[in-house]
């Protein structure tokens, strides 16, 4: 058994990590310190599933869609490297081979993905070439997309892959990292993320937004400016979103982050972690461990805490109605 007190919502807590508690997810369980926009995006979808990734750190499977938007990603960045005049759609897609290959020497274990019973199912172990050889391909037809949406020879990122991370007032800690953010010569900032998916619906389009301005938020507190406009760049469909946010938004999103933090720090004392069931719960990567589907939960491996007395908020009813 090991005991500790750790930060949680600026309060301290006794955490027990129980040896006996099942494999690799306890012993590495803790406590969450920080809320990036991935880690609220799954409070909000399904607190159960915020659970098993930030409490049990459960790990997942690499998925080749995953992989392939880390390999996308490296492309788009390390294109900047080269001057501007030979940024082009020849040398872009000629990155994607050694980005992926890069990747894969510090994780050799993608390597299963492409070996036939990865991906589909298929085959006995063996390297599935053509397999790999699709993935490579769509990877590349990507990276050309981009540029019929943006054009990087009249682009100088600021900053790339940039890591950010402010504390707001109440001590919650806010981390991500941003794909890119340019500064125009008058000073205004623009941050920009890269999709590989497809652009949501319209009435989907705040949820995208929230991401974004989450990023927004953090950089205003800590350089003081609000950024002049968000845009999200969908690799999948060929669509630019873009949004200009101002003062009110961003206080919402704090307020909305506050609710959401508090939400998290309960369940987190209360062990209540409930399921919540929608469309997504097909893609999930712990759908066997989850009681909505028959499954059963590793025990929680953090020490309960008495439940405290619930303030009443308009926004956080019991850790639900939480939406971006
Ligand atoms: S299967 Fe659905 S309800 Fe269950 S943990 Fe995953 S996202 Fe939540």
């Amino acid at each position: 058994m090991v005991s500790g007190d750790v930060s949680v919502g600026g309060r301290r807590v006794f955490t027990m990590l129980s040896a006996s508690a099942s494999g690799k997810a306890s012993s590495q369980a803790s406590p969450p310190n920080s809320l990036s926009p991935s880690r609220a995006a799954d409070f909000m979808q399904c607190p159960l599933l915020y659970r098993f990734r930030v409490i049990d750190k459960i790990p997942e499977k690499p998925t080749p869609a995953a992989t392939r938007g880390t390999v996308v990603h490296a492309v788009l960045e390390r294109l900047f490297d080269a001057p501007a005049a030979e940024r082009n759609v020849r040398r872009a897609r000629s990155m994607v081979v050694r980005e992926w290959e890069r990747l894969l020497a510090r994780r050799p274990e993608l390597a299963e993905l492409f070996t036939g019973d990865g991906e589909d199912g298929r085959g006995e172990g063996a390297a599935d070439g053509a397999e790999l050889a699709r993935w490579l391909a769509r990877a590349e037809e990507l990276v050309e997309r981009w540029f019929s949406l943006e054009d990087p020879t009249r682009l100088e990122p600021a900053e790339r892959e940039l890591f950010v991370e402010a504390r707001l007032e109440s001590g919650l800690r806010l981390r991500g990292i941003i794909d890119r953010v340019d500064v125009a010569p008058t000073g205004e900032v623009r941050i920009v993320d890269y999709k590989t998916g497809k652009a949501p619906r319209p009435e989907y389009a705040a949820d995208a937004l929230f991401q974004m301005k989450f990023y927004a938020l953090v950089l205003w507190r800590l350089r003081g400016t609000i950024p002049r406009r968000l845009q999200l760049v969908y690799l999948g469909s060929g669509d630019v979103l873009t949004y200009d946010p101002d003062e009110g938004d961003l206080l919402g999103v704090e307020r909305k982050l506050l609710a959401l933090w508090d939400a998290i720090r309960r369940a987190t004392e209360t062990g209540d972690w409930r399921p919540r069931t929608g469309p997504l719960c097909d893609w999930c990567a712990h759908r066997a461990l989850c009681p909505e589907f028959g499954g059963t939960p590793p025990p929680y491996p953090l020490m309960i805490q008495p439940r405290l007395p619930v303030e009443a908020s308009d926004d956080v009813p019991g850790g639900e109605g939480v939406t971006p």
